[in-house]
């Protein structure tokens, strides 16, 4: 599954920078291609054995930049959703990460 890889990397990366320390909270963003219940499930999958491994998680949905084709508007939301300027049709021009650890406390 997609989501295991991400959740792998994810935990990877935060056992290399707490250098395996005990870590009581952490908050990860999730962009809008990504499914939540199954990044947290997958989250755990891979956080069991590990220092993150009781963590408490807060999730957070970030979301894409676009930018509208009719009036040059950028705005922030997932692939095609629309203008909230013009109503107009807009272009993804910035996707956000599809799962980044973005604080953590140990
Ligand atoms: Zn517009």
């Amino acid at each position: 599954m997609h989501e295991a890889g991400l959740a792998r990397a994810a935990v990877a990366a935060l056992v290399d920078a707490t250098a395996g320390e005990f870590v009581r909270t952490v908050v990860l963003a999730v962009g809008t291609g990504v499914d939540v219940d199954s990044a947290a499930a997958a989250w755990h999958g891979a956080a069991g054995g590990t220092c993150l491994e009781a963590c408490v998680v807060e999730w957070r949905r970030v979301s894409d930049r676009l930018r509208c084709f009719a009036c040059g508007r950028e705005y922030d939301g997932e692939r095609l959703d629309l203008c909230p300027a013009c109503g107009g049709n807009g272009i993804v021009i910035r996707a956000a990460d599809e799962l980044a650890v973005v604080d953590w406390t140990t």
